[in-house]
């Protein structure tokens, strides 16, 4: 048995799409004897949509977290994060870490969110990428590696978020030789371009869309692994219940894997082992 890994930083409550309060998360967190605890609301869009932290919500968002650290700080680090996505222009003052992710893009006349749903995804492939669903991770890859290559990019979120409805393969062979290779060459870029980037190992697609393993899929995780990339492993958790969900991943991820996994404390990032 590996030790426990006693950390979440990818948390989402009532400030976006979350169904607990920052309390409640916080609450499960100490349940289960966390080091520490990160919140990361998806940040304000500049469109319409019912999952992003709305811009005049961010006070109430760092003073909730002030006021739990004044509760709670001594029992637990806190972290004030945010998942930056690709379409927020600029991000706000006095974060401790930022999670750099693509959800949505424009294709033609389309603009979408890769994760809504399977309908709209397969919509979209087919109208928009002519029925080519690699066509679409390029795309993906092309914003990720751009999005992922700004300083104050900490983490790199689902590397691969475009699978969470790949159930048994119905978008693409997750092992194809062509997709391999053009995520391959995006997480060198990558890599490349921050040496000192952070990779998600993201179970959230576990409990909430069945996904048989964590983003990044075991072959391209084996890539960053071998490339040196440093690892977070996350929840991606939208509810305190969710907290723990899918960790016992833990326990099948390679030893190479898990020799480049770290947990964010106050202090900065520091070695799983
Ligand atoms: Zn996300
Ligand atoms: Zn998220």
């Amino acid at each position: 048995m590996r030790k426990e890994y006693l950390s979440c930083v990818h948390t989402h409550t009532e400030f976006c799409d979350g169904k607990s309060t920052m309390e409640q998360m916080l609450l499960a967190a100490l349940e289960m004897h966390y080091e520490s605890l990160g919140f990361s609301p998806h940040s304000p869009l500049p469109y319409e949509n019912d999952w992003a932290m709305k811009k005049e919500d961010l006070p109430a968002y760092f003073a909730e977290l002030a006021r739990l650290k004044r509760l709670y700080g001594r029992r637990i680090d806190l972290l004030c994060g945010i998942e930056w996505d690709e379409e927020t222009p600029d991000l706000p003052e006095g974060l401790d870490y930022v999670i750099g992710s693509v959800h949505s893009f424009r294709k033609g006349d389309i603009h979408f969110s890769v994760d809504y749903s399977k309908d709209l995804l397969a919509h979209v492939v087919k109208e928009g990428y002519d029925g080519d669903f690699l066509a679409l991770c390029a795309d993906y890859f092309e914003l990720l590696v751009a999005h992922g290559a700004k300083k104050q990019v900490d983490i790199l979120g689902h590397f691969d978020l475009f699978f969470k409805y790949n159930k048994d393969g119905c978008f693409l062979d997750e092992n194809d030789p062509r997709y391999l290779s053009l995520a391959c060459k995006a997480a060198d870029e990558l890599i490349l371009a921050r040496p000192d980037l952070y990779f998600e190992i993201n179970v959230g697609g576990m409990p909430r869309a069945g996904r048989p393993y964590p983003y990044p899929a075991p072959p391209v995780l084996a890539h960053l692994s071998k490339r040196g990339a440093r690892f977070v492993l996350t929840g991606d958790c939208h509810s305190d219940r969710q907290l723990r969900m899918g960790y016992a991943v833990l326990e099948s991820l390679p030893q190479e894997v898990i020799k480049r996994l770290f947990l964010l404390r106050k202090e900065g990032f520091a070695p799983f082992y």
